[in-house]
């Protein structure tokens, strides 16, 4: 294979680490689910993806496809692999899903778009499992509690939409080349399939969080009128000073319930 020049614009930081890799494949879900990666880069991963499940990989750059489609090419004739040469956003945006049946979604994510994507698959009602790469601060983000201060919509919009998320390891930057500057976590999602957010709440949350160490009933003075906000958070027992993260995802949920109903 030609020597391959990792591209910044595309957030290319190859793992290397072949014990990281196996850690991987050990954390996956057990389940009779398709697997989707995106951004296979060289193929470390998909290669070892492919020998446990049949796998659909989207890549966005040209120079790495045929290389990919070579490596793979008794995988891709047997019907196992499908590599599909395209912004993964795009494709989401196209379809709404990136598989036609469950699938999970495993992956070393390009760490521009990271947050996005987690974002898209959470949505994505074909997708059952996140097991995904992202750098150690985003990891925290989404798997964080109430009252802890990396707490904010990102780990709200997650809890609701879960039954069980978590990180399970971290990965030194050493372990990849280039060596990216931050250290990386693989963390989980196990969705609830039946759960759904509205666009009103997620806009909601927004304004909760729009400046997370500020009082939350200062943020959300934007979206709702003092003395009926006051009211709400007599009724649910909310701190008048409460920041953003000190309030957990099923009181935003029972506020934002009856800010909408204009109740007080
Ligand atoms: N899976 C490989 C590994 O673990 O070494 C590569 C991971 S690298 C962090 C991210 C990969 O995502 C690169 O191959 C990059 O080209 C690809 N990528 C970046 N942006 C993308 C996009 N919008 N759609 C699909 N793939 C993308």
């Amino acid at each position: 294979m030609e020597k391959v020049v990792a591209k910044k614009k595309y957030g290319q930081n190859f793992l290397k680490d072949s014990s990281v890799l196996d850690k991987i494949i050990q954390s996956m879900p057990h389940n009779n689910n398709h697997i989707v990666e995106i951004g296979p880069g060289l193929g470390d991963l998909t290669n070892k993806l492919v020998k446990y499940k049949d796998t659909t990989a989207y890549e966005v750059d040209t120079d790495l496809i045929s290389n990919l489609k070579s490596t793979f090419a008794t995988q891709i004739e047997q019907g196992r692999f499908k590599l599909i040469h395209t912004d993964v956003l795009s494709a989401w945006d196209k379809n709404q899903t990136l598989h036609d049946g469950k699938y999970d979604l495993i992956a070393n994510l390009p760490y521009y778009i990271a947050t996005n994507i987690i974002l898209r698959a959470l949505e994505d009602d074909n997708c059952e499992n996140i097991m995904v790469m992202v750098q150690k601060e985003v990891a925290v983000k989404f798997t964080a509690k109430v009252n802890e201060k990396e707490y904010s919509s990102l780990g709200i919009i997650t809890e609701m939409l879960s039954l069980d998320r978590g990180i399970n390891f971290d990965v030194p930057p050493e372990s990849f080349d280039p060596a990216p500057k931050v250290m990386s976590s693989i963390f989980s999602i196990r969705k609830d399939m039946t759960k759904s957010i509205d666009k009103g709440f997620k806009d909601f949350l927004k304004a909760g969080f729009i400046q997370p160490r500020k009082k939350l009933s200062k943020n959300l003075s934007s979206v709702c009128e003092k003395n009926t906000l006051t009211d709400i958070f007599k009724q649910l027992n909310i701190n008048e000073n409460a920041r953003p993260h000190e309030v957990s995802a099923s009181l935003y949920s029972q506020m934002y319930t009856k800010v909408k109903n204009g109740r007080n």
